[in-house]
């Protein structure tokens, strides 16, 4: 018998340009926390690696994985489809590791509708005046691109309220942020659903 505590499922999403990806550096510092790597087809970034940062697909291949039932969600975000593998994900979740999913909102909902049970966290910008500032500041995207993100931002921000927890990114703050997450995490475990299924557990 396998007596390894499973792993909790950990979503999170937010806007472009957010900061996201420094704010998980930091948690996945943490042994117990490992990170999905998505599918995409779009292009790598300068710097980024394939199986690293994504796996870098046709769309031909995403699609046949779609007809494969290879992905836990799918979505299509700004011309190009994202998903994540299941394989991955299920294999750490029994080895005991919280897995997190760094998704964008129309993933996360079909997540919550196949897996409640997870953590949904989102992290916010302070301002969208800020967010737009640092998706300039980046420099790694076209206007045209840059306003897709936004007005994509700005109805993801809106849909905050079907989170369980907010955190916001300040400015130099990215270390903070990851340190609400794994307070929300540990705090989700500690809940009685998640310490018993049922009462009963207990006077066995
Ligand atoms: P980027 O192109 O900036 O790397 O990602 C664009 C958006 O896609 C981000 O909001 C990111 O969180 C989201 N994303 C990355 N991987 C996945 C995935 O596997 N599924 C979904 N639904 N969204 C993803």
């Amino acid at each position: 018998m396998n007596n390894t505590k499973r792993g909790r499922l950990v979503v999170v999403s937010g806007p472009s340009g957010v900061g996201k990806g420094t704010v998980l550096k930091y948690v996945l510092d943490r042994d117990d926390f490992v990170y999905s790597v998505s599918a995409t087809t779009r292009s790598p970034r300068e710097g980024e690696v394939d199986g690293v940062n994504y796996f870098f697909i046709t769309r031909e291949k995403f699609e046949n994985m779609i007809s494969g039932g290879e992905f836990i969600e799918y979505a299509e975000y700004n011309g190009n489809y994202y998903g994540t593998p299941k394989f991955f994900v299920e294999k750490m979740l029994s080895e005991g590791k919280n897995v997190i999913l760094e998704i964008e909102v129309k993933g996360a909902m079909q997540v919550k509708r196949i897996v409640p049970e997870a953590t949904f966290v989102f992290i916010a910008p302070e301002s969208i005046e800020i967010l737009e500032a640092r998706l300039r500041g980046r420099g790694t995207e076209q206007n045209d691109v840059i306003a897709g993100r936004l007005s994509i931002a700005e109805r993801e921000i809106r849909s905050c309220l079907m989170y369980d927890y907010i955190v916001i990114n300040r400015d130099g703050g990215a270390e903070d942020c990851a340190e609400d997450i794994v307070a929300a995490v540990k705090a989700e475990g500690m809940k009685p659903c998640n310490v018993y299924t049922s009462i009963c557990d207990f006077f066995k």
